[in-house]
């Protein structure tokens, strides 16, 4: 198995990625990174373009210690990222809304990181391929070897961006209400947690499919997100 120097890191190294306000929810395990890097599927990319603060929903990848954003090479966004700018990028899982006995303790349980840096863009086309292929396998396992690959035309309008997973916070918020004493005992409504899932849907096929094409079992059969991360460990290092 590959060592990664980060993976030795805790979480928050640098003053800027330590966690002030609500410091008790920060976590230092960097597998909790990785674990919600591989339950979720998108992420929110914030880049300053032109001077001012633009924050983008965009999908990625994770390999190791390095996290993949791609693109059209005619996205602004991710020309202004690629330029050595600093980049920050967030990523939320919602687990449940809480409901306290006021109003003010109402809240939200999640696993939330944020990740700061400076990406570089890939200009080799086989790290390219590479990256391509873990946000394909990220966002559609069992995509990359069951469809047509990249064409040098595709891969050349194909802007790849690589960031670091080094200077990442993470912040969990799980469990009951933190109501005031005084509410616990005089409040006589409810109070607790709405837990919310994610479940895949009944799979649409393409109207141009011939007929009785067979839904793959990679689509039907898809595992939860949630079970994504044991999925990845129990791959060849090669795939990961
Ligand atoms: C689903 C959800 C709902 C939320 N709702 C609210 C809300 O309504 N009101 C509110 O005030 N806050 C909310 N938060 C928390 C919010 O994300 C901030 O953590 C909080 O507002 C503190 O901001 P700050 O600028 O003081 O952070 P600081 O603690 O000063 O940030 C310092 C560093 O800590 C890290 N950090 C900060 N927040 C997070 C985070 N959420 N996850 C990972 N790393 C982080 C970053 O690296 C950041 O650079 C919510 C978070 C989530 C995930």
């Amino acid at each position: 198995m590959l060592i990664h120097v980060t993976e030795d890191i805790p979480l928050s190294p640098t003053d800027r990625s330590v966690v002030r306000r609500g410091n008790r929810k920060a976590q230092t395990d960097r597998a909790l990174l990785y674990e919600l890097l591989d339950s979720c599927l998108i992420c929110h990319l914030g880049i300053i373009r032109d001077g001012a603060p633009i924050v983008l929903p965009t999908g990625y990848g994770r390999d190791g210690d390095t996290l993949y954003l791609h693109g059209s090479t005619g996205s602004a966004s991710l020309v202004a990222s690629s330029q050595g700018a600093p980049v920050s990028v967030a990523v939320t899982r919602l687990d449940g809304i809480v409901y306290a006995r006021s109003a003010f303790h109402h809240s939200m349980n999640y696993l939330s990181a944020v990740v700061h840096g400076r990406a570089t863009t890939l200009t080799e086309p086989s790290a390219k391929l590479h990256a391509l292929r873990v946000l394909t396998e990220h966002i559609a396992p069992g995509s990359w070897e069951n469809t047509r690959r990249p064409s040098r035309k595709e891969l050349a309008a194909t802007s790849v961006l690589a960031l670091p997973l080094y200077d990442a916070s993470v912040k969990l918020r799980s469990g009951a209400p933190n109501d005031e004493d005084e509410d616990v005992e005089t409040h006589q409504g409810w109070a607790g947690v709405l837990p919310i899932q994610q479940h895949w849907g009944t799979p649409e096929p393409c109207p141009l499919l011939p007929d009785g094409t067979l839904v793959p079992d990679r689509v039907s059969n898809r595992p939860a997100l949630s079970d994504r991360r044991q999925e990845l460990d129990n791959r060849p290092p090669q795939t990961r």
